[in-house]
């Protein structure tokens, strides 16, 4: 059974995390407090912790920092402040996942499963001399090859079209806006716009999305960008 650490001072909140995780099969610990999590954490072992920010004793940062010193391990930072979250993602202190209070319990739950299985396949991965390669749904990137499958049968991308799309299959549920993924795939050599970002984006979706209008794997998030989603 999957292990899954609270850390979270806000009962209610706490213990709604824990129901809705334990009936979907992970065992549950909580701290309530600061300290007590990091103690849990580093004597511990979970397979995720879902930590909040703002707590007694010590903050979630500094936690996140101190456990990322000991433990290879999924971290999940919750706050009730978007401005939170942009700091945190700032801060690049190693948080696996932000989510923003208040968030459906279902939602979470599908994030701890993702994180989970994507931890599995990291770990394995390193025992493996095959291609390295990200299955989301029907979807299968190889990543030495750079080839993509969809139902088994090859998808053939440009390869700006491949670095978007592994960009976002590479972090499911994180959004990213048109000028960062304008930075991270393009870079600053390119005379091209941010407008291109979206061009592409309409371009992958008609060879991976059944519907491209009514997309399965990447979303827009309108005003913010787009997001992989976990199928
Ligand atoms: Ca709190």
């Amino acid at each position: 059974m999957k292990k899954i650490l609270i850390i979270e001072d806000e009962k209610s909140i706490a213990e709604l995390q824990r129901d809705y995780l334990e009936i979907n099969g992970f065992e549950v610990e909580i701290a309530s407090d600061g300290k007590a999590g990091l103690d849990l954490a580093i004597d511990n072992e979970y397979d995720l912790i879902i930590l909040d920010l703002m707590l007694p004793g010590i903050d979630g940062f500094s936690i996140c920092k101190e456990v990322r010193k000991h433990k290879d391990i999924s971290i999940m930072m919750v706050s009730a402040k978007v401005e939170d979250i942009d700091k945190i993602r700032g801060l690049g202190i190693g948080a696996d996942d932000y989510m923003t209070k208040p968030f459906s319990p279902q939602e979470l739950v599908a994030r701890v499963k993702s994180h989970i299985k994507r931890y599995e396949r990291l770990t394995s991965k390193k025992n493996s001399s095959e291609d390295e390669f990200v299955e989301i749904g029907d979807l299968r990137i190889e990543l030495k090859s750079r080839r993509i499958y969809l139902k088994e049968k090859e998808v053939i991308l440009t390869n700006k079209e491949f670095d978007v799309l592994l960009l976002l299959a590479e972090n499911p549920n994180v959004v990213f806006s048109k000028d960062h993924m304008f930075e991270r795939v393009w870079g600053y050599e390119s005379f091209s716009e941010t407008s291109t970002v979206a061009v592409h984006i309409r371009r992958v979706r008609e060879k991976i999305e059944s519907d491209p209008s009514n997309p399965e794997y990447i979303e827009t998030i309108w005003g913010v960008g787009y997001r992989f989603m976990k199928i």
